[in-house]
């Protein structure tokens, strides 16, 4: 993308109305703009580093064999009223008539309507076990909307529902969606905690919340600094695996890690003093298994081997994709601005040149722009008539994690500048070998 004809409204004043950092940054670069409290439309920049995670959740969704599909924002209030929530939900739910005075709502949550799909068309145990999700933009209507996507009142939101004949086996897709959550938030450059939670209205006996440390986070937690010691890595997973599963969701659910809700003072002094950590976290997703409450009420059932009808066991889980986008910045920015990891930066590289229409100059940058795209990258290229320290400065605010710095007086030793825009380190080299250099640290991002 060449700068001079992208569309990336940069504020130069820090907007008053932003209390946090992410939120500041997200105005300040371009990436949103308030359309009216809690509800933001998305530009350029932004959108891509949405589609960006989205496209991550997919892939680690659909590596633990669960199924992509998308229900729709609204849904009627009928499934609601079987359910017991219509009334429950309270004033977060946006509620709204059609012409022919049915209830509608703006979907906060898709329990219902995926229990509906499932009891219409799963009879047999023969078909499960089965989870669904989908990624789509969710509606509630939170009383203090604040921090910008952190808390919005309309965001963005995977979640899955599992189905399966007995407790063990939902058990087993509770497994498959910690690991996969594990993987999923490690490869967008996040250390994001699973920690024992509350079932609150959704109710549950199982529940991990997964989250980011940052100041600025709206839960207090309490933890065993050996469970940041922790990394999944490049570890390869079968996610049919039971026993492999359930190690690994022991592994990171052994050492001390609870939100304010689930907290014990008695348990989390057993934990030596040194390695006894509070903080506070940016909840980024969550993981419940509930049982039959809702196949209960709806009757979701299926026909067993030896002829009986059993409601089914679920569970529900989800990620906050637009949220996300928040807690990455918190966890990773500073004074000049965002510094994105490679898993989800908008552009691969940045490319400044220091004297745009000097004929070596542009050659050099052209030949960089082209030399990443045709390697599979994309480079955001500054060819911009702007003075090198507005380009400098815009480069630090957006936050490519890799700058190429090219200038006619490097060009005569044939030499351009690498940086690294999270050490601030440099390296001059060939245009040909920052562009290897490029390649090389994406392969396998
Ligand atoms: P919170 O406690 O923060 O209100 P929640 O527990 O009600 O969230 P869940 O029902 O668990 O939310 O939704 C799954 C995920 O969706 C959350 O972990 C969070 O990352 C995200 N999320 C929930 N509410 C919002 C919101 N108002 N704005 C942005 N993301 C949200
Ligand atoms: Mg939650």
């Amino acid at each position: 993308m060449r700068l001079s004809t992208y569309f990336l409204p940069i504020l130069k004043e820090t907007p008053s109305e932003a209390q946090i950092a992410s939120h500041r940054l997200m105005l300040r670069a371009g990436l949103i703009r308030q359309a009216s409290a809690g509800i933001y439309s998305w530009l350029p920049m932004g959108f891509k580093i949405l589609r960006k995670l989205e496209t991550i959740v997919h892939e680690e969704q659909i590596r633990a064999g669960h199924h992509p599909m998308l229900m729709p924002t609204l849904q009627s209030a009928d499934l609601w009223r079987e359910s017991g929530r219509y009334d429950d939900y309270g004033q977060e739910m946006l509620r709204i008539t059609d012409r022919h005075g049915r209830d509608m709502l703006y979907g906060p949550t898709n329990e219902e309507l995926i229990t509906d799909i499932f009891r219409n068309s799963v009879k047999s145990y023969k078909d499960l076990p089965l989870t669904l999700y989908h990624i789509q933009w969710k509606f509630r209507d939170e009383i203090r909307p604040r921090f910008g996507v952190m808390r919005g009142r309309e965001f963005f939101m995977k979640d899955g529902y599992n189905f399966d004949l007995t407790k063990e086996d939902a058990l087993h897709a509770y497994n498959r969606h910690f690991v996969s959550y594990l993987r999923t938030y490690e490869r967008m450059g996040l250390k994001a905690i699973p920690m024992r939670a509350d079932g609150g209205p959704i109710g549950g006996d199982y529940t991990h919340e997964f989250l980011v440390l940052a100041d600025t986070g709206e839960s207090e937690v309490f933890y065993d600094r050996a469970v940041t010691d922790l990394s999944f890595g490049d570890r390869e997973v079968d996610f049919g695996d039971v026993d492999g599963l359930q190690s690994i969701y022991e592994t990171w659910t052994t050492p001390y890690a609870r939100t304010d809700e689930t907290h014990d003072a008695a348990l989390f002094d057993a934990v030596p003093e040194e390695r006894r950590m509070t903080s506070r976290g940016i909840e980024v997703g969550q993981i419940f298994y509930f049982g039959t409450k809702y196949s209960d009420a709806m009757k979701a059932e299926v026909v067993t081997e030896s002829g009986d009808r059993v409601p089914v066991h679920m569970g529900s889980h989800g990620i906050g994709v637009s949220r996300l986008i928040g807690a990455i910045i918190e966890a990773s920015h500073d004074d000049n601005g965002i510094i994105w990891p490679e898993g989800v930066t908008p552009f691969h590289a940045g490319i400044v040149n220091l004297k745009q229409g000097d004929t070596d100059a542009d050659a050099a940058c052209d030949q960089l722009y082209k030399g990443l795209m045709a390697r599979g990258l994309e480079p955001l290229y500054d060819d911009r008539e702007e003075r090198a320290g507005a380009k400098f400065a815009t480069m630090d605010l957006i936050g490519l994690p890799w700058r190429i710095t090219v200038g006619p007086r490097g060009l005569k030793n044939g030499v351009v500048e690498v940086t690294s825009r999270r050490t601030g380190d440099s390296e001059n080299m060939s245009p040909e070998a920052a562009i290897d250099r490029i390649a090389q640290i994406y392969k396998g991002v």
